[in-house]
């Protein structure tokens, strides 16, 4: 997922031919909530990473010859045109699965049980439900109980046709959240680990920090030439030296809020720092998805044995760390 704040500008929806056969579809709107980018392939067996670009962008692909629907993550900006491609094979990362049709384990992954805890009141704002989608966008947010005709596991080659792609399992954004790597052509598409100056984002229930800082290396590891990301342009240079950057943030954000510990602290008071992003006071949603962003990092400075509870909701650096 991907909070739109200060949003690239000037794009139009294009298929980018990134070689004969892998096509970027940018949305027709900025590629960002409720849109993603998507990569068409177009060989002998034709398959689509991902299916956010929007029924707009869609008219450029020939959506019912499409063979194969491959979805990186359950959230829906990546899946919410999922019924344009009728006759694909539809299938996500194994460790997704169940958050596709078992709306228990889709409520659960997306972390509102937490709501009360962290602040106050049953009253939930699901934030995505706030927005009134697009008209090319043609499904709702929340549990839509997509069919999978399989999954894939880390490691899974779909060979079809010239195209070679490997399913790379880069977990921590989501629990089943994966990348695309294309050896041949090393280009690399890598979905939510997106390479956004503002940083990368894990402020749902199955989110997990220790993976994803793991995952941002096993991606840097694939040297890939071309990076496809699903909110971003698409990037040729720098890519060690982008995603470095993008994990710097978080690491950034870490040693804020281990200073900030000197002193015991409540959540909601390092919340008030504004440490995460800029966006995390907009509305009590992004609020809410900032704390569970910090009790990602508090659950890690913990691990490491750098801070402790205090017991009465508060947390403080251990001395001499
Ligand atoms: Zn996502």
């Amino acid at each position: 997922m991907y909070v739109a704040t200060k949003p690239e500008t000037g794009l139009k929806s294009v298929l980018i031919a990134l070689t004969k056969q892998i096509k970027l579809v940018r949305p027709e709107a900025l590629a960002v909530y409720p849109y993603s980018n998507s990569l068409f392939i177009d060989d002998e067996t034709k398959a689509m990473i991902d299916a956010g670009s929007g029924g707009k962008a869609y008219q450029e692909v020939p959506t019912d010859r499409i063979d194969l629907l491959l979805l990186t993550h359950h959230h829906f900006d990546h899946t919410n045109g999922w019924v344009f491609f009728k006759n694909a094979k539809i299938m996500a990362g194994q460790e997704d699965g169940a958050a596709f049709q078992d709306e228990k384990q889709f409520r659960e992954r997306h972390g509102y049980s937490r709501w009360a805890e962290l602040m106050g009141g049953s009253q939930v704002e699901e934030w995505e439900r706030l927005w009134q989608m697009p008209p090319d966008v043609p499904t709702q947010p929340g549990f839509q109980n997509i069919q999978l005709d399989g999954v894939f596991k880390d490691g899974d080659v779909f060979q079809l046709g010239e195209t070679c792609v490997q399913a790379i399992h880069a977990p921590g954004h989501s629990r089943g959240h994966y990348a695309f790597f294309f050896p041949q052509e090393k280009i690399l598409f890598s979905s939510d680990l997106d390479v956004s100056p503002r940083g990368p984002w894990y402020g749902y229930g199955d989110c997990n920090l220790d993976d994803l800082i793991d995952s941002i290396h096993k991606l840097m590891d694939l040297q890939p030439e071309i990076l496809v990301s699903s909110h971003r342009r698409v990037i040729d240079t720098g890519i060690k030296e982008a995603f470095q950057a993008y994990l710097n943030i978080a690491l950034q954000r870490e040693a804020r809020i281990l200073e900030f510990l000197r002193e015991p602290h409540t959540i909601d008071e390092i919340a008030a720092q504004n440490i995460i992003s800029e966006w995390e006071r907009k509305i009590k949603t992004t609020e809410f998805f900032a704390k569970m962003m910090i009790v990602q990092h508090l659950k890690r400075l913990k691990s490491q044995g750098k801070i402790e509870a205090t017991g009465d909701k508060r947390y403080v650096k251990i001395a001499g760390v």
